[in-house]
């Protein structure tokens, strides 16, 4: 239950934004923040591509992106399309046929620079493509291929480049009287990206994409992404977010979802708060932490589970999740249900059972939910 009412240091106010359609997933307006993530198998390679969108969607991810780079890709596209759970946005970088193909192929969206892909007649056939066949348009912006007219009147990347880069892909497509489009204006630096989408969320109503651009590896990724994302997402920006990681796409999804979680902006799935540990603890927080985070993957009723290691902070911290458990003497600890103690449980049977009360907890809500619908 959202207590932000009584608590209004907790409230966002998203910025208002225009609603496109991405497939079947509504992006902008007062729609959830779509998590997106993007393969990185061959797109040729349809079983390996298709098991890895799947793996995507059992995540969370709400829209799945993959690379167009040729024709093969564009034919390869259409069965990715066909037993994708998801929609799926096309990758198209300059070469306007892959753009007319993937549209043809049933892409939900093509992720496209309409200044890029050459002259008017060209552009014209995209757009064309794309509103025969209900596909919507990303301008991607991005600080590291920013077209040339502008680094030489900026000089260098920077805000003020990137979002004339993305007003002027915007003409082109407002021009051509075609509006279910959504920007990103990406870059690997935390403050051009995060001025940059500061800018560009006051130029124009589009639904924006966020992403930090090339962020690196899975924990410094993660930290640059929760930094740059986690500040716009707090200012109220962002509609659609993909987390760039050299990692596992799943990965993207986790901490995509992790962002959004620790703003309260959606929830999925078991929200874990444990303590650091320390001599105190009466059990061992961290590999239970460990085996607890795998064990409840399956569940997606968000919902909260608090794991902490001795009474200085565990009462308190159960408080405020739906199950707890905290670490007591002699080899057991407290459950507690509701915010309330229930009930002692032995540490070695402990695991098993938080599961199970998981799990108990999990099916009530979900019988509430569809009660209340
Ligand atoms: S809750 Fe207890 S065990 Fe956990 S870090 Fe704090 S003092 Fe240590």
């Amino acid at each position: 239950m959202s207590l932000n009412h009584v608590r209004p240091w907790r409230n966002i106010y998203r910025r208002k934004s225009r609603q496109i359609m991405v497939g079947g997933v509504a992006v902008g307006g007062d729609a959830p923040i779509a998590v997106q993530t993007m393969t990185n198998t061959l797109t040729t390679d349809v079983a390996a591509t298709v098991a890895q969108v799947q793996a995507a969607a059992e995540a969370g991810a709400d829209i799945v992106r993959v690379s167009v780079p040729d024709e093969t890709s564009s034919k390869a596209l259409k069965e990715i399309v066909r037993e994708s759970p998801v929609p799926i946005v096309a990758d198209i970088h300059f070469h306007y046929r892959r753009g007319i193909e993937a549209a043809e192929a049933g892409a939900a969206c093509l992720r496209i620079n309409p200044g890029n892909i050459g002259d008017e007649k060209r552009v014209k056939e995209v757009i064309k493509a794309a509103r025969d066949h209900n596909c919507s348009i990303r301008i991607g912006v991005n600080a590291g291929s920013l077209e040339k007219h502008l680094l030489e009147k900026y000089g260098e990347p920077c805000p003020e480049a990137m979002v004339e880069s993305g007003l002027e892909h915007i003409r082109i497509l407002q021009d051509n009287d075609f509006h279910e489009f959504k920007i990103s204006v990406k870059a690997s630096d935390v403050f051009l990206s995060a001025a940059a989408y500061q800018g560009i969320a006051e130029a124009t109503d589009a639904p924006i994409h966020l992403g930090i651009t090339e962020a690196g590896g899975l924990v410094s990724g993660t930290i640059k992404s929760a930094i740059g994302l986690g500040n716009l997402l707090w200012m109220g920006i962002g509609d659609t977010i993909r987390v760039s990681l050299s990692a596992d796409p799943v990965e993207e999804v986790k901490v995509g979802y992790e962002i959004l979680k620790s703003l309260g902006l959606r929830h999925r799935g078991v929200n874990i708060i444990s303590c650091p540990s320390c001599a105190r603890q009466g059990f061992d927080v961290i590999k239970t932490v460990e085996a607890l985070e795998q064990r409840l993957e399956h569940i997606k009723t968000p919902m909260s589970l608090s794991i902490i290691g001795c009474v200085v902070n565990g009462p308190g911290e159960a408080l405020m999740t739906d199950v707890g458990f905290t670490g007591g003497g002699a080899g057991s600890g407290m459950v507690y249900l509701a915010g309330k103690a229930s009930h002692k449980m032995s540490n070695d049977q402990m695991i098993d059972h938080i599961v199970e009360e998981v799990e108990k907890k999990a099916a009530e809500l979900d019988a509430a939910q569809e009660a209340a619908e």
